[in-house]
């Protein structure tokens, strides 16, 4: 099969199409011949390398995809050959005591499909059958493969973890990529206001047809945390989503007594300070979480489905061209979801 590896760890250079083995399914397990594969900031971390991670090389990129189920292996129950499907790139052990509780993000074996294990920029791929999920005649690929992680990881942060509640408000730290957009749909859906802090006006215009109550150009209002706090009676926001981490003195006094801040990243690297007296002087939580379990792909896939949450499409690369695609995420030139089109 063809697919996209790196030999080495490095910049967009590593990147090679080439052949590689077409895996073969073992027992429970599903092969798929993939259509669709997206982007993810995780793609770039791993290629690039940090200390500890250990990697079986060539490595192959990947976490979201979508694709057409062609070989069953034994004792496979739910799938037949011709099914389209789309892959939950959660990848938990279903047998130690946090998979057994459906907290199977909390794995104790925990791994995310394409950063410790080979992923989606191939024509094939072999996963256990619970990886997998339906998808109805005639849904496009593209459109189910660059919903997969961000509508999962932003259905569990927002809904399962944080609890957002219709009538509440909700704060998005950041505008364009692709949780922030899952969060901004989320929150409608669950009837929050939504108020979005973006850096440029195209990325708070794609937040605004998604449907974003009120909009900030942090690059216009540098303390924004003082607009937010005017725009919600001088209470706060109930809510923060702060995927950036070096926002947070901001986030922290932007949110009410008693807020919820969520994140699962942090783009603008991994350490930053905090001013503590915030959190105990305000009754914060600070809520970590990351991807979600096999209930919350189910709920977030229904609702892609029915079409009431869906993913926004950047640009579409032949899978070939994935380092150009890498360098279009790197340089945060997207508005919403890069996507790899498989022949
Ligand atoms: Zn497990």
């Amino acid at each position: 099969m063809k697919v996209v590896l790196f030999h080495q760890q490095g910049g967009p250079e590593v990147l090679k199409y080439s052949d590689f083995p077409t895996p073969e399914p073992g027992p429970g397990e599903v092969l798929v011949k993939l259509y669709a594969a997206a982007l993810n900031r995780i793609d770039v971390l791993v290629r690039n390398g940090w200390p500890g991670l250990k990697l079986e090389l060539p490595h192959i990129n990947g976490a979201d995809g979508a694709g057409n189920v062609v070989a069953l292996g034994e004792n496979v129950a739910s799938f037949r050959v011709g099914d389209r499907v789309v892959i939950n790139a959660n990848l938990g052990c279903g047998r130690c005591a946090n998979c057994l509780a459906g907290q199977d993000n909390m794995c104790l074996e925990w791994h995310l499909l394409g950063e410790t294990v080979r992923g989606t920029y191939a024509e094939y791929i072999v996963l256990p059958e619970r990886q997998l999920f339906l998808l109805p005649e005639g849904f496009d690929y593209h459109a189910a493969a660059a919903a997969g992680l961000v509508f999962h990881t932003a259905w569990h942060s927002l809904i399962r973890k944080g609890k957002l509640r219709a009538g509440e408000t909700l704060l998005v730290v950041g505008a364009s990529g692709g949780v922030n957009t899952a969060y901004i749909q989320i929150a409608k859906f669950a009837g929050a206001r939504v108020i979005v802090i973006g850096s440029d006006e195209k990325k708070l215009s794609l937040a605004e047809s998604l449907g974003a109550d009120i909009l900030i150009n942090r690059t216009k209002e540098e303390d924004w945390s003082k607009s937010v706090f005017l725009a919600t009676n001088r209470q706060g926001v109930d809510v923060v989503a702060d995927n950036v981490g070096t926002t947070y003195p901001l986030s922290f006094r932007a949110a009410r007594k008693g807020g919820r801040i969520l994140t699962v990243g942090n783009t603008g690297g991994p350490k930053f300070e905090i001013d503590n007296r915030y959190i105990f002087a305000k009754h914060l939580s600070i809520i970590g979480t990351t991807m979600g379990t096999l209930k919350d792909f189910t709920e977030a896939m229904e609702l892609v489905i029915e079409g009431k949450l869906r993913a926004v499409i950047d640009r579409i690369y032949p899978l070939p061209d994935a380092n150009a695609a890498q360098e279009r995420l790197a340089h945060n030139e997207q508005l919403g979801k890069i996507v790899l089109s498989i022949s």
